[in-house]
């Protein structure tokens, strides 16, 4: 059985592109062009993706991800044309998976929903607790880092932050949620903290830190485990 996928988009090229183009990967696209729509489909006939641009005819999407966040774990992938980086951390704050720039492209919209398929199967599933990519070999349950196969010793704070990112790999999770899983609720404003520690776990795990392959930085919003 092909996975359905709500396309909510008020612009018709772009709605009828997503629609063509995702249908042609195999998806069973159903379309919506404002909030009300895509809430009356959300309810009676629910996708396993969302696609969700914001500014539509009857209200902000960020208002959907946070009804659909209250009743579901759907992932949902915003495209929008806003590029303000509060902007970002509000729809990831609210529950969204992940966010794409316009113009964006369709090979990325797939890679990215793929990622947000997968993760949401693993999670699902059993926890992740093993991230290999590349050399880099992290086992969360056996409290092991490897680089090449050579342990690697790290802080408490360093493992609990590098196992944050382990558990969501592949996609962004921002600075507020870090520092709040990691450090605490009261310390989401310490971004500076994030910048040492990512500093000194990236001098210990990339060959080369300054141009990482594990560790990516979402510029303004947050970091990246890199999953491929
Ligand atoms: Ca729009």
């Amino acid at each position: 059985m092909s996975l359905k996928v709500l396309v909510v988009e008020d612009d018709r090229e772009i709605r009828a592109l997503l629609q063509s183009s995702l249908s042609v990967e195999g998806f069973a696209v159903q379309t919506a062009v404002t909030l009300s729509e895509a809430t009356a489909l959300l309810r009676h006939d629910p996708p396993d993706l969302v696609v969700l641009d914001l500014g539509l005819p009857d209200g902000d999407g960020v208002q959907l991800v946070r009804e659909l966040r209250q009743t579901r774990s759907t992932p949902v992938i915003v495209v929008s044309a806003r590029h303000q980086e509060a902007q970002k951390i509000e729809l990831l704050d609210a529950g969204a998976d992940d966010y794409l720039g316009k113009p964006f492209s369709v090979a990325e919209l797939l890679a990215r929903m793929r990622v947000a398929l997968r993760h949401r199967g693993t999670s699902l599933a059993a926890a992740v607790t093993l991230h290999e990519l590349d050399g880099l070999r992290v086992d969360l349950a056996a409290r092991v880092v490897q680089v090449n196969g050579a342990a690697l010793h790290l802080t408490p704070t360093e493992f609990k932050l590098l196992a944050r990112l382990v558990r969501s790999a592949g996609r962004v999770v921002t600075h507020r949620q870090l520092l709040s899983d990691v450090w605490g609720p009261e310390y989401t404003d310490h971004t500076h903290y994030l910048r040492l520690y990512m500093g000194q776990l990236r001098a210990k795990i990339e060959r080369d830190p300054a141009e990482p392959r594990h560790l990516l930085t979402e510029t303004g919003v947050g970091y990246r485990l890199a999953d491929s």
